[in-house]
C-alpha cells in the first residue's frame, strides 16, 4: 500500500455551515492542531460559539481562529497549559466572562512521552499524566459549577485505543488514557442529575502531524492490521464528538471508538 493512501489528515469537509448548535458555547482544549482543530472547526461549522486553547504554537492557533471567523461564529483563542491548574481555570473563566455559559467541554489536549518502562524517566511519566489526566480533571472541575447552574453540560473526553489495550513503550500514555475513561464514568454518575453527560471518544491511529511523522513502512504495517486499512481522519473523530455534543442527550458514561475496527468489543 502506498504511504499516501494511508495518510489522511487533509481537511476534505466542505459541508455548509449549519446552525444546529447555535446558542451553545464550546471549549476545546488543544484546538490549534490535529484532532482538536478538527473538533473546533466542526462545532463552529454547526453554529457553536467556540473557545479553543493552544499551549505554545500561536501561529497555528491564529490560523484556526481565522478559519472559524469566516464561518460567522464567535470565537475566543486562549493560551494555556492544561497541566497547570491555574491556566485551566483561567481558560474556563475567560470563556464564562466572554460568553456567559459553557455547554460543551472537549478535553482534547494531549501528549505522548514514549519509552519502555526500563528507560522511562519520572519526568516522562509525570508529564504525560499531568497534561492528559490532570489537565482533563482541572478543566472539567473548572467547568462543572457553571454547567450545574445551567442544568446542561456535554463533556467529551478524548482518550485513545491505547487506554483500552495498552501499548509497548506507552505505559504513561496508556495509564493517562485509561484513567480518562474511568474518570469520565464517574462524572457521568455524579452529574446525571444536573443534565450533564460525560462520554469518551477513543480514536485509533489518526492522521495528525505526530502520526504522519512516522516512517512510511511503519505506517503501512499499522494500517495492514486495521480492518478499514487506513488511518482515521481528524474530521472523522470530530464527527463522533459532534454527535455526542448535539444528539447524545441520552448517552452518558460510554466510549465511542473511532478506530477503523482495530479493537472491537
Ligand atoms: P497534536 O500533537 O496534533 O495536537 C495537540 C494539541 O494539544 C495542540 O493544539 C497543542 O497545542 C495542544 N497541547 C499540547 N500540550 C498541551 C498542554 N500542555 N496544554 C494545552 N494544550 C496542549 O495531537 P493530536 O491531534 O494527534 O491528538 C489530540 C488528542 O487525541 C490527544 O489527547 C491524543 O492523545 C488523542 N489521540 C490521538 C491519536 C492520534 O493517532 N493522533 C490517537 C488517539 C488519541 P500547541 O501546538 O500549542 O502545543
Amino acid at each position: 500500500m502506498a504511504a499516501s493512501s494511508v495518510l489522511s489528515s487533509t481537511s476534505n469537509f466542505s459541508e455548509p455551515v449549519t446552525d444546529s448548535l447555535k446558542g451553545r458555547v464550546a471549549l476545546v482544549t488543544g484546538g490549534s492542531r490535529g484532532i482538536g482543530k478538527a473538533i473546533a472547526l466542526e462545532l463552529a461549522r454547526n453554529g457553536a460559539t467556540v473557545t479553543f486553547t493552544y499551549n505554545s504554537n500561536l501561529a497555528k492557533a491564529e490560523e484556526v481562529a481565522a478559519e472559524i471567523r469566516t464561518m460567522d461564529v464567535e470565537c475566543l483563542m486562549a493560551q494555556g497549559d492544561v497541566a497547570r491548574k491555574e491556566d485551566a481555570r483561567r481558560v474556563v473563566s475567560s470563556t464564562l466572562e466572554q460568553f456567559k455559559r459553557i455547554d460543551i467541554l472537549v478535553n482534547n489536549a494531549g501528549i505522548t512521552r514514549d519509552h519502555t518502562l526500563r528507560k522511562m524517566t519520572d519526568e516522562e511519566w509525570e508529564s504525560a499524566i499531568s497534561v492528559n489526566l490532570h489537565g482533563t480533571y482541572y478543566c472539567t472541575t473548572a467547568a462543572l459549577p457553571a454547567m450545574t447552574e445551567q442544568k446542561y453540560g456535554r463533556i467529551i473526553n478524548i482518550a485513545s485505543i491505547v487506554g483500552q489495550t495498552g501499548a509497548f513503550g506507552q505505559a504513561n500514555y496508556a495509564a493517562s488514557k485509561g484513567g480518562i475513561i474511568a474518570f469520565t464514568k464517574c462524572i457521568a454518575l455524579e452529574y446525571a442529575r444536573d443534565n450533564i453527560t460525560a462520554n469518551t471518544v477513543a480514536p485509533g491511529y489518526t492522521g495528525t502531524e505526530m502520526v504522519e511523522a512516522m516512517p512510511a513502512d511503519v505506517l503501512e504495517k499499522i494500517c495492514a492490521k486495521i480492518p478499514l486499512r487506513r488511518l482515521a481522519k481528524p474530521e472523522e473523530v470530530a464527527k463522533a464528538v459532534l454527535f455526542l455534543a448535539r444528539d447524545g442527550d441520552y448517552i452518558t458514561g460510554t466510549t465511542i471508538n473511532v478506530n477503523g475496527g482495530l479493537l472491537m468489543f
